[in-house]
């Protein structure tokens, strides 16, 4: 089972018996039978565990090459590693990434006396004295600039602190961090590894058994977990993984081809472009490419004309569906351009969205 499709169809399903389903659906049960004894069986209570979750985590884990915890969404996720190490030092995290990640910090935890710190995804990386835990996030969401990983678990390591990587836009088949030195893997399922805009998911994956054991007694006690029934749409979700990336990637790669050429688009970027600035970095730690990108359009008001005029781009924010969407970043604080679009490739044919864009783009009044 080596190749990325054939781990994304199979990966969790155990091979099946005579009679028994190829398909099973998730175990929607709260209880289980607890036995006589004294040993608890390893299903006991819906909130600590589930065959459905156990499934969907061996099938991540075995992609990210750890152990994987499942979470009840992305910042579910963020919100457990950056607890992890809360009370033992100052939290990096990056100053350009997804903002309710530095938005908790800052909220819930700075208020304890947690000193929290920002880091540009791009670096340059200071010395982090005092650093407990350093969160990158790469490619980072909105601006797909790209943190080198290497490069950071040096640092963080030198200062004694954990290094955690948010994977979500890349997802475990377009790179693997803790195969880069991380300690912790941490990703919203919710977009490209879930895929079809049905569910709210995330996960944490490392490979130190004591990190694992602490991330899955933090959602036990925290008690947001994942429903089974959304876990099992994320596992039937990652099957097709593999053949959505290709084709985002594929439409990306088309659409960045047509926004270049274009006098109303200016700062594409997309780390897959051979002339993206962070493209040598991103083709040393990365193993393929996706379906996001950015560009900005000269206001707010041109946004509203593009996305007006689309008839295959949705507006809608969250990205990696089966639908191409944009999402104007400035409308959630981000300190970007008004006219920045965080732009999600979808599985359209590609010429259909190409000639989709190119129109849309020629409704722009200048
Ligand atoms: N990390 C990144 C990079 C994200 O883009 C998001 C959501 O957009 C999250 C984490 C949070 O994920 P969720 O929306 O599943 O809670």
């Amino acid at each position: 089972m080596n190749g990325d499709g054939t781990r994304c169809v199979h990966g969790g399903h155990p091979p099946v018996g005579e009679g028994e389903p190829l398909h099973p659906g998730p175990v929607l049960s709260s209880t289980f039978d607890l036995g006589t004894g004294d040993v608890l069986p390893p299903d006991f209570y819906g909130r600590a565990g589930n065959p459905t979750w156990r499934a969907l985590e061996s099938a991540i884990g075995d992609l990210d090459g750890g152990e994987c915890v499942l979470f009840a969404s992305g910042m579910a996720a963020v919100g457990a590693v950056l607890r992890l190490r809360a009370a033992d030092g100052a939290l990096v995290l990056p100053s350009d990434g997804y903002y309710l990640a530095r938005s908790l910090a800052r909220a819930e935890l700075a208020p304890l006396g947690v000193e929290v710190r920002e880091v540009p995804t791009a670096g340059p990386w200071p010395t982090l004295d005092g650093a407990a835990l350093v969160l990158v996030e790469t490619p980072s969401n909105p601006g797909l600039d790209v943190a080198d990983v290497v490069a950071a678990a040096e640092v963080a390591h030198a200062a004694g602190a954990l290094l955690a990587v948010d994977n979500t836009t890349a997802t475990p088949l377009g790179q693997r961090p803790l195969d880069l030195g991380a300690d912790l893997v941490v990703a919203s399922d919710t977009k490209a590894l879930a895929g079809h805009g049905d569910v709210v998911l995330g996960h944490v994956s490392t490979r130190d058994p004591a990190l694992a054991a602490a991330l899955r007694e933090a959602r036990s006690r925290g008690g947001a977990v994942p429903g089974p029934m959304e876990t099992w749409l994320a596992h039937r979700g990652l099957g097709t993984l593999d053949l959505r990336l290709e084709r985002q990637a594929g439409n990306a790669r088309a659409v960045v081809d047509a926004l270049l050429a274009h006098p109303a688009v200016t700062d594409v970027r997309w780390p897959g472009h051979p002339g993206d600035p962070a493209h040598a970095v991103a083709a040393r730690q990365m193993r393929r490419w996706n379906g996001v990108l950015r560009f900005t359009l000269a206001s707010e008001r041109a946004v509203a004309e593009f996305l007006g005029a689309s008839r295959l781009v949705g507006s809608a924010t969250s990205f990696g569906g089966l639908r191409s969407t944009a999402d104007r970043r400035a409308r959630w604080g981000d300190a970007v351009a008004p006219g920045l679009l965080r732009f999600s490739a979808g599985c359209e044919d590609s010429d259909d969205l190409v000639a989709d864009v190119r129109a849309a783009l020629g409704a722009i009044t200048l």
